[in-house]
């Protein structure tokens, strides 16, 4: 019989669990508050109990695994999530471990924005390629590369780190130490901090902006203009190093694509001859906010079936 996987997503308010089978059909979902401020084991037990539903729910099929996203940068070799901002309590728990104990199959941890490229390329708009870079549009810019069908993660599982290239050189300051980082420039939060200094007022955010464009406000289309050079200079370096055939973009300000990819695309030609001479694609992603939940399901279908879960004592 057709086995199925499962995958969790905590990279979001809600935690949300998808029973997928192999082919990407989605079987069963749930989703429940998160609580992650009341501790890793409050959340591993949400996780180990829904499962445990789902796997009852569909007895008779084989659970391949469990794949977990996660908002933060994970040691692969302890399953243990080594920094995060958004998980705060979970650093250094042996998550992997614990939930492989408790439920007796093989837990796969991933980062969220890695799992949401994996899913992207499972059965989203890279579905014909094994090759690709997803940048994902937000409070920040995360993203994922795909390389060969698998997650390139890097020495130090800090690879993709596609919010923090520099595109300014004396462009914004940010957080992380830098000067005219990308997300200064191109994310959901820069087009509203952008939108503000643009008088639109101090709480407009990144859907109001686009609105204004929409109405034909000129100054709320610079702002798209401007934000959409920001990531074509980033995406023509990506090119000219990856020389992938896809590169796709997520996020809230997707919807403002018409508004930002004029820009995006002639600064991509400019800067890089390898999109000029070939047919490189830059597209929308598909999956929206359940790329990173069919990303997490697929990590175990990448597995040998014959994988055993270690048992530590
Ligand atoms: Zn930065």
């Amino acid at each position: 019989m057709d086995p199925y996987s499962i995958g969790v997503d905590l990279g979001g308010t809600n935690l949300r669990v998808a029973a997928v089978d192999s082919s990407g059909k989605m079987l069963q979902r749930e989703s429940v508050a998160a609580c992650f401020d009341k501790g890793p084991l409050r959340v591993i037990n949400s996780i180990v109990e829904i499962v445990e539903r789902m796997r009852a729910r569909g007895a008779g099929y084989e659970l391949r695994g469990v794949g977990i996203g996660v908002p933060g940068f994970i040691d692969m070799d302890l399953g243990v999530i080594v920094g995060s901002a958004n998980l705060p309590g979970f650093q250094g728990f042996p998550i992997r471990d614990e939930i492989q104990q408790r439920l007796g199959i093989p837990i796969i941890l991933e980062n969220d924005a890695n799992a949401a490229a994996l899913g992207e390329m499972w059965i989203g708009a890279g579905k014909n390629v094994k090759d690709l870079i997803l940048l994902t549009l937000g409070t920040g810019i995360g993203g994922g590369i795909v390389i060969d069908g698998k997650v390139m993660h890097g020495a130090h599982g800090m690879a993709g780190e596609f919010g923090h290239m520099t595109v300014i050189p004396e462009g914004n300051p940010c957080g992380c130490g830098n000067r005219g980082c990308l997300e200064k420039h191109a994310s959901a939060s820069a087009i509203a901090a952008m939108g503000s200094l643009m008088h639109f007022g101090h709480e407009v955010t990144s859907e109001q902006v686009y609105e204004l464009a929409l109405q034909g406000n000129q100054r709320a289309k610079m702002v798209f203009e401007s934000m959409g050079r920001a990531l074509g200079i980033a995406i023509a370096n990506l090119i000219n190093i990856f020389n992938f055939p896809l590169y796709l973009i997520s996020g809230g300000p997707l919807p403002a694509w018409d508004f930002f990819a004029p820009s995006m695309l002639a600064e991509v030609a400019s800067r890089s001859f390898i999109f000029s001479l070939t047919g490189t694609r830059i597209e929308k992603a598909l999956l929206g906010a359940d790329a990173g939940l069919y990303g997490a399901a697929y990590l175990p279908f990448q597995r040998e079936p014959a994988y055993r879960v270690p048992i530590t004592t």
